[in-house]
């Protein structure tokens, strides 16, 4: 359907712009140089002939695909980011393409004895004989969201110049810092008016996602009494121990390292501490509402019991929600998740229809009333300098939304 050397040619431009976000700042776009690859898209939008090609103070890109059906079809909509991750480079991106992979090792960096192998990542034996591209192993590629991008200007285009494929109104959106949780913090809802959407930001070929974990975030603060050492009988008080019997009581296998699938946990992720004060952060994440709430019970009448035994108000806890499991709004609607499922079939696409282990821009959407499922995007090894992309994952990618939108024009003939 689509020129493998067109959406290669396309990958490689957006890739080549640095637009790691930045989680210090309060601005948005959170770093100016996002605004590069933002200014470059809307020209590209324009150029391929889509409508109300608008950016917005806050480098929010959205656009239009008329109908091209008589009948009353939804609204749908397609979103995506174009920022990548501070955890890693995004300067001088320097990609490298593989043709006609033979299943063996890949060396990126020679110099420094860089090499992506499928002995250690063994998702790569699939892609046999197809295209892949790489990085130089000194930076992330960022397929991590400019593979979305790419399939959704690809299928737009596609679309435009093939007027007889039957769909409705289609919306595009582009967003910036995702990648620090805030993608959907300005997304204007309302403006975009769709009914339902899709964020094409999911890794491996195949992969349709409407779970996610419910999150939050716990701040412990347990209070001692710092006395000199040699004085302090009955009197000193470790803040240091209280904590320890604060993180010896919360189930040891109940955390990220022996957690899988559907299964919560509880993360410590920081420990400070001296006698007089020492402060735990902990991430909770269940699937399960009723878990999820439970989890975070169990750690408030943890403190209260802690403070009965030592017979002070020794420890505190602050606990924030952060977000939500998608699925309580998507299930109301499954037929967009059957749609998406349909259009893989479709495209001889198997679906791989699994819970995500965090978070997405569709759940915070989902909530602010765009249920909004994910899809693969098509890369692997997110963050890092491992990050690939099988050109192949991108062309099937643009093939599903370009389907998906025909069935959904169908459905409400
Ligand atoms: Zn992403």
């Amino acid at each position: 359907m689509t020129n493998k050397q067109h959406i290669i040619d396309r990958f490689l431009r957006y890739v080549k712009i640095d637009t790691q976000s930045d989680p210090k700042s309060t601005t948005t776009p959170s770093t100016e140089k996002q605004w590069d690859l933002a200014n470059l898209l809307v020209e590209e939008l324009k150029q391929i002939g889509l409508a109300d090609v608008i950016i917005d103070e806050n480098a929010y890109i959205m656009a239009t695909l008329p109908s091209t059906v008589g009948h009353q079809v939804p609204v749908i909509g397609f979103v995506s980011h174009f920022d990548t991750t501070p955890d890693f480079s995004g300067t001088h991106v320097n990609p490298q393409i593989i043709e006609n992979y033979d299943g063996k090792d890949i060396i990126l960096n020679k110099e420094k004895d860089i090499i992506l192998s499928p002995e250690y990542f063994d998702d790569l034996e699939q892609y046999k004989g197809q295209t892949l591209i790489t990085t130089d192993g000194n930076t992330l590629l960022g397929a991590d969201d400019k593979a979305g991008i790419t399939e959704i200007i690809t299928a737009m285009e596609y679309l435009v110049n093939n007027p007889d494929i039957p769909h409705g109104k289609i919306r595009i959106c582009f967003t910036p810092d995702e990648e620090i949780g805030r993608g959907a913090h300005k997304f204007d809802v309302d403006k975009f008016g769709a009914e339902w959407a899709y964020t094409m930001d999911g890794s491996q070929i195949g992969e349709l996602e409407y779970e996610n974990f419910n999150a939050a975030g716990a701040v412990v603060r347990v209070q001692g009494k710092s006395v000199h050492p040699g004085y302090a009988k009955d009197k000193m008080i470790n803040s240091i121990y209280i904590a320890q019997d604060f993180i010896n009581s919360l189930p040891r296998l109940e955390t990220p390292e022996h957690t899988e699938e559907r299964q919560g946990f509880f993360h410590l992720s920081s420990i400070k501490g001296d006698v007089e004060e020492t402060v735990l952060e902990y991430i909770i994440r269940d699937h399960d509402k009723k878990h999820f709430e439970a989890r975070k019970q169990v750690m408030i009448d943890l403190v209260e019991e802690i403070c009965k035994q030592y017979e002070r108000d020794c420890v505190q806890i602050e606990i924030k929600d952060q977000y939500f499991n998608m699925k309580e709004k998507v299930q109301p609607v499954m037929h967009i998740v059957e749609l998406a499922k349909n259009a893989m079939e479709a495209v001889h696409v198997e679906p791989i229809i699994k819970a995500i282990r965090g978070g997405t821009d569709g759940a915070q959407l989902s909530y602010k009333g765009l249920p909004c499922p994910n899809i693969f995007a098509g890369g692997h090894n997110f963050h890092g300098k491992y990050e690939y992309v099988p050109v192949e994952s991108m062309q099937k990618a643009s093939e599903v939304i370009v389907k998906l939108v025909e069935l959904t024009a169908k459905k409400y003939e």
